[in-house]
């Protein structure tokens, strides 16, 4: 069977990747959209202490923090070896006088861990420990140190995933795909001013979907949030293997090698320009700037812009797209993409080949985000 992927993203670079190496025909069609959430992320894959309870969004994030060696590992028999993971450790930090609130983590993460072994280790960093394993914070926070925390740099997975797509025989096309509709409901797929055939078509368009969707009368529930986030670095320290940062509130820190740290993140829901704003960068770097002090040293890079895609309730949609006998499409990743979308991929991969999906396809059903 042949397939066309709309948008790659780490969703659509997934699917294609896991289509491919199956053995299928692939196209995969990328606009490159200024903003791609993909391209902007920062790569934190530890979706364990989250107090989101909404219990299909916490399976998706943790089966796919669970799925990320394994890929990785398919990668590299395919000759992909940066793919921009790595198990480095995440703390999540809190200030003088929040022990208990410490304490109940540590508790609840100790919970978690019965379902989740690959969170590994759980410990518990007084304030010297904490501050030796990321010494730009301040000194005042103590720790939850979980050991099975990773980084992944979002760029580098996708370019590795639709690297070793194409060595198992997909194309990629550089372009906007526009979808059309012919009376037996059938989708096709013109991309510069061209007809791509295809049996299926697959939509992870992201952010961007609502518009390419519109020609066919489907009103697709796709919203985006802005988000600003900074690059900044150091060279007075070796980074590589600093764990990623959680503070109590909605910020966090990671480090790449070579003296590379990034600061995420706003939210600016509904706003659709690509401009680094004074305002955001100011927000950023001053929540930052009170728990990491050490990064006012640091040089400044630059500022990225990426959309989160949101589908309602926050919860993602995986499947068939009713009414159409070839379309398929999956979106809605919001902040916890890059955890979840490699492992959402193979799962929309496996159900457009027949293959079993390890998801329950009706918890994620399409229909949610369709008026
Ligand atoms: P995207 O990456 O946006 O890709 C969609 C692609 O579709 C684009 O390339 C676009 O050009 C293409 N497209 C759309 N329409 C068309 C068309 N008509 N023709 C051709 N191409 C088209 N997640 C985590 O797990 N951990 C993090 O630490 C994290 N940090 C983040 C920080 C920031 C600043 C942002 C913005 C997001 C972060 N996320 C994180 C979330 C994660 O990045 C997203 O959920 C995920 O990348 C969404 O992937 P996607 O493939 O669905 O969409």
């Amino acid at each position: 069977k042949s397939y066309i992927v709309i948008g790659a993203g780490i969703l659509g670079a997934s699917t294609a990747y896991h289509l491919a190496k199956n053995g299928a025909a692939v196209t995969i069609i990328d606009r490159k959209h200024p903003g791609q959430a993909t391209e902007a992320a920062a790569g934190i894959v530890c979706p364990w202490l989250t107090k989101r309870r909404n219990s299909e969004w916490y399976h998706l994030v943790t089966e796919g923090a669970r799925y990320y060696p394994t890929l990785v590992g398919s990668l590299q028999e395919d000759g992909e070896a940066e793919t921009g993971y790595k198990k480095v450790g995440a703390i999540n930090i809190f200030g003088e006088g929040k022990e208990s609130m410490l304490q109940r983590k540590f508790e609840l993460a100790l919970e978690r861990r019965e379902d989740t072994p690959e969170m590994g280790s759980i410990t518990k960093l007084s304030r010297e420990e904490t501050h030796a394993l990321f010494p730009l914070l301040a000194d005042e926070y103590s720790a939850l140190h979980i050991g099975g925390g990773a980084r992944v740099n979002g760029r580098a997975m996708r370019d590795a995933l639709i690297q070793a797509a194409e060595k198992h025989g997909a194309v990629r096309v550089h372009g906007q795909a526009q979808l059309t509709h012919e009376e037996d409901e059938q989708v096709g797929v013109i991309v510069n001013g061209k007809e791509v055939v295809a049996d299926d078509v697959l939509v992870t368009g992201g952010a961007w979907a609502k518009q390419l969707l519109e020609p066919l009368g489907l009103s697709f529930q796709v919203t985006y949030q802005k988000a600003q986030i900074i690059h900044l670095q150091t060279n007075e320290f070796q980074t590589d293997d600093w764990p990623v940062v959680m503070p109590p509130f909605g910020q966090y820190f990671l480090t790449f090698g070579n003296g590379q740290i990034v600061v995420g993140a706003t939210a600016e829901d509904g706003v659709n320009d690509t401009r680094v704003t004074a305002g955001g960068v100011y927000e950023v770097l001053n929540k930052a700037f009170k728990v990491a002090p050490g990064f006012s040293d640091c040089e400044y890079v630059e500022t990225k812009v990426g959309f989160r895609p949101f589908t309602p309730d926050s919860l993602p949609v995986i499947g068939k797209v009713p009414g159409y006998a070839n379309l398929y499409t999956a979106n809605g990743l919001g902040a916890s993409g890059l955890t979840s979308g490699p492992f959402v991929g193979k799962e929309l991969a496996a159900l457009v080949m027949d293959d079993v999906t390890t998801l329950h396809l009706s918890n994620y059903d399409v229909c949610k985000a369709l008026r």
